[in-house]
């Protein structure tokens, strides 16, 4: 979920002069180290010669006193030359005059030999120096992005080093518990640090242990940071708020200082909330990576835990931590005395959905034909964060619209957006597009007819997201538990797509991509998982776990033998063959009434329940859940 939970401080911009101190510094190392390495000069006038002219001078008897360099040889005249030189320079040939040694003493010339001067040592650490003075070049700006606003008072390594949660986050509007829908449990479980936190002493005196560490979990976009913000919104007091990648830095412990200085500041100020987000990103189980960043990570996480285990009873500083991966977390972050009471979010029911819809239709303008009730019932696994955006986007369309009021087809358009993507213009050709009204018509088709299956809503074959076509059922009700009826019924409108096409169109094509793949996860649940293979029956044979809060699947080591999986493997293809029997026997019996269908959808190409009802079920009049577009 990318919805903001911290307000962005507005950028702080860099404080003038200290970026040109930066570079004036640099600059002047540059020229130090430049002058320290160029060969020391004699003083007086030197011109540079040819070896061979330094040579004859010698010969001539023109030269007083000769210094031998490295790769160099200096002469210094009898006399000064009439063009004001005193000495002559030349370059020595790269392999040795055997003759000049000889020559010169003969010559009876005073020679001195110069031993090679070494670099300065200034020059090995000039690229390390630079680099540095890069990286905190780079991190400060960085810094003033980001919370500039917050750790701003220290400046430059100051803010590098604490971060931007050693200071307190001001919260723009006071958010309290009214502001989170549902989640009831949740809090009704932090309610207690309330009292705890605004007389922290009635407590004390009692000797009473109030917990400082709750982990809150749930999927993304439920309401955690919604909670820990009315959480110090209730209580009064200040909230420090971090995310755990804001401790994952370059350096070895600048992270674990980092940390510390949150929790100092919070101290000094209690009663006062600390609040990690993502704590996954920085509490993962130690040990299991490799290199230099992963001991960053393990020392920052080493401080946490000093941190939390250093609270005294009488300290009234309470940390909350949100993740949606707990499966990650190192267990010693759960032990207890640190992060020991959990509070799980979960995804909202569709009363908990409503609620969320009155807290969050507060300031716009609803027709009156809108039925929250309805855009509760038809958004089951939509998070909180999901229907703030569904409304701010029904909002959006009918701003676009210039029609005023926020109407039914509006939210219904923002649903189709925010579960599927955006509708894409796409050119499709005539055949392709009567085989996607074929396929849609299938499925819907399936759905109507198929006993047990959730109802249809409407089908459309406009393209949206990744899908060409869909087919949109409506629950009556949330299901927290799947019969096997109505999974075998699911089986069925999967398959009917491709099963349609196989009939009326006499093959089938890649559309049932998809289809195939839902319905044989579908199916391997049913065997694996859920006991629903007679011969197989109750036995856990899956190979992969469902995560809590995200929907993957993570893999596991398979426990059973070749033999059972081969078993598995047929018991899931007879039910998907048995679902394609039944799905291809229904198209059959309704070949007329979907081919009603079919025309319809290529001439209106998207049909509410009116209009699928007109073609499927001609005798029956029924009042339409959805209403038409506007
Ligand atoms: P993530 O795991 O992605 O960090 P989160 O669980 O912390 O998500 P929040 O950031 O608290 O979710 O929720 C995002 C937004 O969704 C909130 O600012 C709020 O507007 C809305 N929201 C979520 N849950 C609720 C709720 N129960 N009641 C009202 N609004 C909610």
């Amino acid at each position: 979920m990318n919805t903001p939970k911290t307000p962005m401080p507005p950028q702080q911009p860099g404080k003038p002069g200290q970026d040109q101190m930066l570079w004036l510094f640099v600059l002047g190392l540059v020229a130090l180290t430049f002058l320290l390495t160029q060969q020391p000069t004699t003083p007086g006038a030197t011109v540079t010669a040819p070896y061979s002219e330094v040579k004859t001078l010698i010969r001539n008897g023109d030269v007083r006193e000769v210094t031998l360099e490295e790769r160099a040889i200096v002469a210094t005249l009898q006399d000064q030359r009439a063009d004001g030189a005193s000495r002559v320079r030349a370059i020595t040939p790269a392999q040795p005059d055997p003759a000049l040694v000889p020559l010169l003493e003969n010559m009876n010339i005073t020679v001195t030999a110069e031993a090679p001067r070494a670099p300065s040592t200034l020059i090995w650490f000039l690229p390390w120096i630079l680099i540095i003075a890069f990286y905190f070049w780079l991190s400060r700006r960085m810094m003033g992005g980001i919370g500039g606003g917050m750790g701003g008072g220290l400046g430059g390594m100051g803010d590098f080093l604490s971060g931007r949660a050693s200071k307190p986050t001001k919260l723009t509007s006071k958010v309290t518990f009214a502001d989170v829908a549902g989640q009831d449990e949740a809090k009704r479980e932090v309610s207690e640090l309330v009292e705890f936190l605004r007389d922290p002493d009635r407590f004390q005196r009692v000797g009473a242990t109030v917990p400082h560490g709750v982990l809150l979990m749930g999927p993304p976009g439920t309401g955690k940071t919604l909670l820990a913000r009315a959480l110090a919104g209730e209580a009064g007091v200040p909230f420090f708020s971090t995310s755990g990648s804001e401790f994952v830095e370059m350096f070895v412990g600048v992270g674990a200082g980092r940390v510390r200085k949150m929790f100092e500041a919070a101290r000094k100020q209690a009663p006062a909330i600390i609040f990690i987000d993502e704590l996954d990103s920085i509490g993962r189980t130690r040990g299991t990576g490799l290199g230099g960043g992963h001991d960053e990570r393990e020392q920052t996480l080493n401080q946490i835990l000093a941190e939390l285990d250093g609270f005294s009873a009488r300290e009234a500083v309470v940390v909350l931590a949100a993740t949606n991966r707990p499966d990650v977390l190192d267990p010693a972050l759960l032990r207890p005395g640190r992060f020991d009471r959990h509070v799980t979010l979960s995804l909202p029911d569709k009363d908990a959905r409503r609620a969320i819809l009155n807290v969050h239709i507060k300031g716009l303008p609803l027709h009156r034909d809108v039925d929250l009730d309805q855009v509760a019932a038809g958004t089951p696994g939509f998070s909180g964060a999901d229907l703030k955006n569904l409304l701010n986007e029904a909002a959006i369309t009918a701003a676009r619209r210039r029609g005023g009021d926020i109407t039914p087809a509006d939210l219904d358009e923002a649903r189709d957006k925010v579960m599927m993507g955006t509708v894409r213009t796409l050119a499709i050709q005539p055949d392709e597009r009567h085989r996607l009204a074929v396929h849609e018509a299938g499925h819907t088709a399936a759905a109507f007819y198929a006993p047990g299956g959730d109802p249809i809503y409407k089908v459309t074959i406009i393209p949206r997201g990744r899908s060409l076509g869909s087919t949109h059922m409506l629950p009556a009700h949330d299901r927290h538990t799947l019969s096997e009826a109505y999974l075998r019924a699911q089986l069925v409108t999967l398959l009917a797509g491709r099963a349609a096409e196989k009939l009326l169109l006499g093959s089938v094509s890649s559309g049932a991509d998809d289809d195939i793949r839902r319905a044989t996860a579908l199916a391997r649940s049913m065997v694996a998982r859920w006991g629903m293979d007679a011969e197989i029956g109750p036995v856990d044979l899956r190979e992969s776990e469902d995560h809590p809060f995200l929907g993957q699947q993570i893999a596991q080591p398979r426990s059973f033998s070749d033999e059972t999986a081969t078993r598995v493997d047929q018991a899931v293809m007879a039910l998907l063959h048995d679902a394609e029997t039944k799905a291809v026997a229904l198209i059959e019996e309704h070949r007329d009434e979907i081919s009603c269908l079919v025309a319809r959808l290529e001439a209106e190409e998207t049909l509410d329940l009116t209009a699928i009802r007109a073609c499927l079920d001609p005798d029956t009049t029924i009042l339409p859940i959805s209403r038409n577009r506007t």
